[in-house]
């Protein structure tokens, strides 16, 4: 068998934001869901973006992903505008409010699959609408593991069809909020075994700068997040990390709980690169000999 073109996909939205927290304001930078996953992907695998955009998106942008190797075959471009995102983060920098949404081109993707990506072994399906996810897995022939995120609109106004995606994966991920909002449950245990219940194998659940937690049906795994002393865009923190992860279990070959784990370091340390900049800014100049130093500070951190 010839190896595919890419070992990992990955769908999500393709943005052009406006940011603004306590300290800056930033205008017309690359983000979505997408462009952040697959650029912490970047690091441990050869990566697929998957994903749309308009024909008034820079070329410059464009530049920035394929310096970072991620294969761009699976980028459609259509006339009309590039979805553009806006938000503004409270003092806190936990909370933030959407300021404006413009879905421009993103409104009628249709996200398909070049022929020599159906058969990559991981796949990644970011934030778009779960129908969409649908179509995006089925088009992949043999996955070995599927990675699902969503968001809270999803949940309120398409979880009929999410629930039918979610069941089709191995492993869930959503933030704590997120799983409360799905499962009516508090307790995140209590949530995360409502989500179990849904299908996948592992159900992930971050909450932003207090870690996350990977649940089984036997058990459950806590990782901290790296301890940063100041951090300046919490924008994509959790597409950085499931792209991480996703890109680093990947580049194991292996799909087991202890492999996940391990991956979920790397995608952990990974993020706490990315919110130190905005947009790629920060990933653009990492390498992996970086990512590995703060692995191994972290672990050494996290030893009991
Ligand atoms: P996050 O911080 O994980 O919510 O990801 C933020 C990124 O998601 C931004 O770069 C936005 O361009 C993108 N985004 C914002 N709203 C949406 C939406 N409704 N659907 C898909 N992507 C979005």
């Amino acid at each position: 068998m010839t190896k595919p073109v890419v070992d990992l996909i990955i769908v999500g939205s393709i943005g052009i934001d406006d940011i603004e927290t306590p300290a800056e304001k930033r205008e017309g930078i690359l983000g979505g869901s997408v462009s952040y996953a697959c650029a912490a992907a970047s690091f441990f695998s050869h990566t697929g973006m998957v994903g749309v955009v308009g024909t008034d998106f820079p070329q410059e942008f464009r530049d920035t992903w394929s310096n970072m190797n991620i294969d761009l075959e699976g980028l459609q471009t259509v006339e009309g505008g590039t979805f553009r995102w806006g938000g503004k983060y409270h003092e806190n920098m936990d909370n933030r409010d959407t300021l404006f949404t413009d879905l421009g081109v993103f409104e009628t993707f249709s996200p398909e699959l070049p022929e020599d990506y159906k058969e990559a072994p991981y796949l990644f399906l970011g934030n778009i609408h779960p129908a969409l996810q649908l179509h995006v897995l089925e088009q992949v022939k043999d996955p070995k593991f599927v990675l699902i995120d969503t968001m809270d609109l999803w949940i309120n106004i398409a979880k009929e069809d999410l629930e039918k995606v979610i069941s089709k994966c191995h492993m869930l991920t959503l933030n704590e909020s997120e799983a409360q909002l799905y499962t009516g449950e508090h307790s995140l245990t209590q949530a995360a075994k409502a989500l179990l219940e849904l299908g996948p194998e592992y159900v992930l659940i971050k909450k932003g700068g207090n870690g996350s937690m990977l649940f089984t049906k036997e058990d459950v795994f806590l990782l901290h997040a790296y301890p940063l002393d100041s951090f300046k865009d919490p924008t994509g923190a959790g597409d950085t990390f499931a792209g991480g992860l996703m890109g680093a279990l990947c580049d194991s070959g292996k799909t087991d709980k202890e492999a996940i784990r391990q991956a979920m370091v790397y995608g952990s340390i990974t993020a706490s690169f990315g919110v130190e900049e905005f947009s790629l800014e920060r990933l653009v100049e990492l390498d992996r000999d970086q990512i590995g130093i703060r692995v191994a500070e972290f672990k050494e951190m996290c030893r009991i």
